[in-house]
């Protein structure tokens, strides 16, 4: 009798505890601000972790957990949940070099060789439209084409940045925006002096902001004096500013440098004292001598724009041996105007197959290495990889959900292969960035494209008429 009472008991304690168990583990998750859970999360972490089946807790804009989604579930519990299954997750994409409001010159001169397409048509046509109105309506168009190919980091360089920063905070997009330092009168300002107190104020208003880094970018080391390069290099590192600029780009470039300077243009940097871990240099097309190793001493970040340097016949950027030798090194798109677009799908894509085909060497770049030129490798160029390029705990929530259910993806065998050669910009479904839906089911939430599109279509007679006077009858 006794003993029967005893296992009656034991029995309502199990069905008690059983019933009761769900509402503990509920009441102990932690709420978060948003969880995205299912499909294959692709961290780009250290060892390049693959999650089947994975869950991310996001709040206050950064990576509070990752792992097995039964494992995320039961530990945190938000009101705001992307169900991914079925879909990749990813790293959100980093641009590193583009000039944003060129997106309104995409087309206007193509097939043209730098100096030709620079000097006859892009640097009048600037001259003639470049407005803090143009910079704003170009600046949404590009943002908005940015966040549909799932680029959520840009490093840019323009004029009015200051208006390109405002309107990629409202984009909710991260930026690194520097300012155009250039020995020549431009649209905001006329005089080095000018630029100078331009930047001082751009740089106070934006450091510190959850999404923009502001930066300094003077043109080039063949447009801007070594005088007003030195001021440069220490403003940065008055500020610690981030410097922006372009380095060999072009072959006369750099025999212009050897005859003028009698060094490389990166040789003539080093010189002077300008190199840095705060320069991000744009395409280093024609490093010379010791440059790759200077840049590697000094841990200046390079960005590599492969469509760029193809379309101006600028030349091949030695990016297997950048890579050899331990360069920060990642990749752009440069303008639109040079691309035409801001896809970095294609720039990976390309990257692969241009190293390939160059080298004679299908192994030479493999798509694993291609997808982390547009994440964990470009964060590093852009000294940013404490914060973003990888989906961690600790780092910014800045991520991607991807269909793979579009033909061009089925049947899928490596992640990175699907990614790098499959994967379209219109797959690309959710991006988050610092934690905030900025797109879902490819829906704009930042943006109002219809209205992107049409005070971008304005500009386009504008521009066609400013350069038929500038020409003359
Ligand atoms: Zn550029």
């Amino acid at each position: 009798m006794r003993s029967v009472k005893k296992s009656a008991l034991i029995c309502v304690f199990l069905i008690l505890l059983t019933m009761l168990s769900p509402v503990t583990a509920q009441t102990r998750r932690q709420p978060v601000d948003l969880l995205v859970v299912g499909g294959t999360i692709v961290t780009m972490d250290q060892t390049r972790r693959v999650i089947d089946n994975g869950g991310i807790a996001v709040s206050n804009g950064r990576i509070v957990a990752i792992g097995p989604r039964g494992e995320i579930e039961s530990r945190y519990t938000s009101r705001q949940k992307v169900n991914a299954t079925g879909k990749v997750i990813t790293p959100g994409l980093i641009n590193g070099h583009t000039h944003v409001p060129m997106v309104l010159f995409r087309g206007l001169a193509d097939d043209l060789d730098l100096q030709e397409w620079l000097t006859k048509y892009i640097f009048p046509a600037e001259a003639k439209n470049v407005t803090e109105e143009f910079v704003r309506v170009g600046a949404r168009l590009g943002l908005a084409e940015m966040i549909r190919g799932g680029t959520t980091t840009y490093c840019d360089m323009y004029y009015f940045e200051d208006a390109i920063a405002d309107e990629t905070a409202k984009a909710g997009v991260r930026g690194v925006l520097g300012e155009t330092v250039i020995d020549f009168p431009v649209a905001d300002n006329k005089t080095n002096v000018e630029a100078m107190a331009y930047v001082e104020k751009f740089v106070a208003r934006w450091k510190g902001h959850d999404l923009i880094v502001p930066a300094i970018a003077p043109h080039a080391p063949y447009t801007v004096s070594e005088e007003h390069l030195k001021a440069v290099r220490a403003f940065s590192d008055r500020t610690g500013a981030p410097i922006v600029t372009h380095i060999s780009e072009t072959k006369r470039e750099v025999d212009d440098s050897v005859k003028a300077k009698g060094a490389s243009p990166v040789a003539y940097l080093e010189r002077i004292g300008f190199l840095n871990e705060r320069v991000i240099a744009a395409h280093m097309v024609w490093p010379q001598g010791t440059d790759i190793a200077i840049l590697q001493r000094r841990g200046v970040g390079v960005v590599h724009n492969p469509q760029s340097n193809m379309k101006l016949a600028s030349g091949v950027a030695p990016v297997p041996r950048m890579l050899t030798d331990k360069v920060l090194l990642g990749l752009g798109t440069d303008g639109a105007a040079s691309n035409n677009d801001l896809n970095m799908w294609e720039e990976m894509d390309t990257v692969a197959k241009l190293h390939k085909v160059f080298s004679g060497d299908p192994k030479v770049i493999s798509a694993q290495q291609a997808f982390e030129l547009a994440t964990i490798r470009c964060a590093q160029a852009l000294h940013l990889e404490k914060e973003i390029g990888s989906l961690e705990t600790g780092k910014r929530g800045d991520l991607l959900v991807i269909d793979r259910d579009t033909l061009n993806q089925i049947p899928l065998y490596n992640v990175y292969s699907d990614l790098v050669y499959a994967t379209k910009a219109a797959d690309v479904e959710t991006v988050i960035i610092n934690g905030r839906v900025v797109m879902r089911n490819r829906r704009l939430l930042t943006l109002n494209e219809t209205a992107v599109k049409a005070d971008a279509r304005t500009f386009r007679d504008r521009i066609i008429k400013s350069l038929s006077t500038a020409t003359g009858p």
